[in-house]
């Protein structure tokens, strides 16, 4: 029986819509999680059910071909993914962040060329800011578009870009001169059309190759180098330059909310093989979970999950009310994220030795954990955030 991560006052066709999921999880990713994911195999027919089940046009509006659903159903089916294998979710967040930038941002032309081939998944997108010398700083971005002719060409490295060899649209965050004081004022993100694949995918746009990474394998993280890559001012999000840095925070923003999701699907699963394996191994002749400390361990990660879990959900709900939520995502995401690693950490331990060996499924959650610490912002950006915030709110 499922105690743990339910959620209260959901629509009949919410409901529906993560049975689906929940189903699709159950029996197309985690059989096989594991194997692709120690092979570092991209997965291929796992990303083409997805597009079946209409998950990369979840959030995007019916008029667009999408399912017009709320950032809660997202993050909800995201928690689901998640447990089977969080690879997959990275698969369509990045995509995800970008349909949720033009739609909010883009001018009614991008809207129409680019939502409805996003919805199908035909249109993949990546979203790009770091760059080698920098993540948390994007005030320090160099990657930078200058005049030329009509329109413009841009010139720099970027980094980190997760879907960087799959996707065919990249939002880039670049700088530009705007003639304002504030450093912020002059970035203007550009939306770059490119071939899926590594090498050079368009004039001036090369993707070298994947990154070798500690965990988050079968999806593509790579650099991408953009060499006087010619563009026009119709690729502009939006149609004025100027506004990317917060363009791009909105993003990220909601991709926050996307991380605790992942967060919270991994611990859930960590939680479950935890409980499990506690009622089948046997030490000093009973069974590990009758020992009070593995006892008080499993109750301190259902709780840590479950209150991930609602901070999450509050974040989501805030959004789709059209709420600030500034706070509350940073919150949800920094508490999901330090919890994951924590809950994921007592599943290590209660399996002993085991937990060690590549045949059991949490030496692969120990990995994947890791990255929820460092994915749209660490806990000490979220700190800032937060801090920040209520500073202003309790001003005296
Ligand atoms: C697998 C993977 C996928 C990624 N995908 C993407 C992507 O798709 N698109 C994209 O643009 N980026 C992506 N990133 C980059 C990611 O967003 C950054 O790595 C992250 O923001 C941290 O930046 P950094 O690595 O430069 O660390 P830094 O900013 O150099 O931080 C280093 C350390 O200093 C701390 N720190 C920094 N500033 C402060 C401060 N003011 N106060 C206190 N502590 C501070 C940080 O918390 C951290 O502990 C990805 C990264 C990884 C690993």
């Amino acid at each position: 029986m499922r105690r743990l991560v339910r959620t209260e006052g959901l629509t009949a066709e919410q409901e529906e819509i993560l049975a689906v999921v929940r189903q699709f999880v159950e029996k197309k990713i985690i059989p096989v999680a594991t194997e692709l994911e120690h092979a570092d195999e991209y997965p291929t027919e796992i990303v083409e059910g997805l597009k079946e089940l209409g998950i990369f046009g979840l959030m995007i509006p019916e008029e667009y071909g999408g399912l017009g659903e709320s950032l809660l159903t997202y993050a909800l089916v995201v928690e689901e993914i998640a447990r089977g294998w969080m690879s997959v979710s990275g698969v369509i967040n990045t995509h995800f962040i970008v349909a949720h930038m033009i739609k909010q941002h883009g001018t009614d032309e991008q809207k129409r060329k680019y939502l409805p081939r996003m919805s199908t998944g035909e249109v993949r997108g990546a979203f790009s800011m770091s760059e080698p010398g920098l993540g948390s700083d994007v005030s320090a971005i160099t990657t930078k578009a200058t005049k030329s002719g009509d329109g413009y060409e841009i010139t720099g490295q970027k980094m980190w870009l997760t879907n960087g060899g799959s996707s065919t649209l990249v939002a880039v965050l670049c700088k530009t001169d705007e003639g304002s004081d504030s450093v912020y004022k002059n970035m203007t993100t550009f939306l770059v059309e490119k071939e899926s694949g590594f090498g050079e995918t368009a004039q001036g746009v090369t993707i070298p190759g994947k990154i070798e990474k500690m965990g988050y394998k079968g999806i593509d993280t790579t650099e991408m180098i953009l060499d006087r890559h010619r563009t026009s001012v119709d690729q502009i999000l939006g149609g004025v330059p100027g506004l990317g840095f917060y363009q791009m925070m909105d993003g990220v923003e909601v991709g926050r909310v996307n991380v605790g999701a992942r967060a919270v699907g991994i611990a859930n699963r960590a939680f479950e093989l935890g409980i499990q394996y506690a009622q089948q191994r046997e030490t000093f002749g009973k069974p590990i979970a009758q020992h009070q400390a593995i006892l008080f361990r499993i109750a301190e990660m259902a709780t840590k999950v479950e209150t991930a879990h609602a901070m999450v959900v509050r974040a989501a709900r805030l959004k789709d009310a059209g709420e600030r939520m500034d706070v509350e995502a940073g919150m949800a995401k920094m508490v999901a994220s330090e919890y994951c690693n924590e809950v994921v950490q007592d599943s290590f331990r209660i399996h002993g030795g085991y937990g060690y060996s590549k045949e059991y499924e949490i030496e692969r959650l120990y990995r994947e954990a890791a990255f929820m610490l460092i994915g749209e912002g660490t806990s000490d950006i979220q700190k800032m955030i937060i801090g920040r915030s209520l500073l202003k709110d309790y001003r005296i």
